[in-house]
């Protein structure tokens, strides 16, 4: 797979992880093993190991690398772990996830997106991800419950039927605020009793809108 693997541009891009506190070994190991050039436009690989979000199709971003490795981090993931993604946008993030738990489940409304990213995974190898076209506001019955859920796009609140995706412990991460400006990072763990919300830190998502997508 040709990949622009270039050592000096990879390793100040770990080099700035840590820097900004990312200290997960797992997570950087993963952050270093997904070629994220791969996950951007052809036009933009030359700042694929920049820490800058970037333009994807249908007018969406793939995040800028230190907030996947944060979230990855927050997420606190274990092998067994069956992750559920909400926002597949280029897959980049799916990608991350699937070196560190058992299974990701990732869903997007856009099926441009959704295609590009199912073919881009599984030329990639990772086998482990399963891309859904779907809505992250409806997600089916069928999905089960997850350990661990990841929303890549900003919500005004967290919908309660998506918190009830939670197994017992599970824990969600989902920018939570205004849609077109700046949203906090929550992270809901499930108790016996209910769920424990933590505010981290501020970000800027592109908007969760409900249903799919109505162009391509
Ligand atoms: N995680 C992605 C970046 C996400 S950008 C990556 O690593 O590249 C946010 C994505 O969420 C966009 O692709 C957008 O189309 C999608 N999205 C927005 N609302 C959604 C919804 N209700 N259900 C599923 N996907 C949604």
């Amino acid at each position: 797979m040709p990949s622009l693997q270039n050592p000096p541009q990879k390793m100040m891009f770990q080099l700035s992880l840590r820097r900004r506190g990312i200290s997960d070994q797992a997570v950087l190991r993963a952050m270093e093993d997904v070629p994220r050039d791969m996950f951007v436009e052809p036009a933009d690989r030359a700042d694929a190991y920049r820490d800058i979000a970037l333009g994807i199709a249908c007018g969406q971003t793939i995040s800028q690398p230190f907030v996947v490795a944060y979230m990855t981090e927050q997420l606190g993931l274990q092998k067994s772990h069956r992750v559920l993604e909400i926002g597949t946008g280029s897959g980049y993030q799916a990608a991350v996830l699937s070196r560190l738990c058992s299974h990701v489940v990732t869903i997007e409304r856009y099926r441009t997106l959704a295609d590009r990213a199912r073919s881009r995974l599984a030329q990639l190898g990772y086998d482990n991800v399963e891309v859904m076209l779907g809505d992250g506001f409806d997600v089916p019955a069928g999905a089960g419950a997850f350990d661990r859920i990841i929303v890549t796009a900003a919500m005004e609140q967290i919908p309660d039927a998506l918190a009830q995706r939670l197994g017992p412990e599970g824990v969600l991460i989902a920018p939570v605020g205004p849609l077109h400006s700046v949203q906090t990072l929550v992270r809901l763990v499930r108790t016996e009793t209910g769920f424990e919300r933590k505010q981290l830190v501020d970000v800027r998502f592109v908007p969760a809108l409900p249903g799919l997508a109505r162009e391509l």
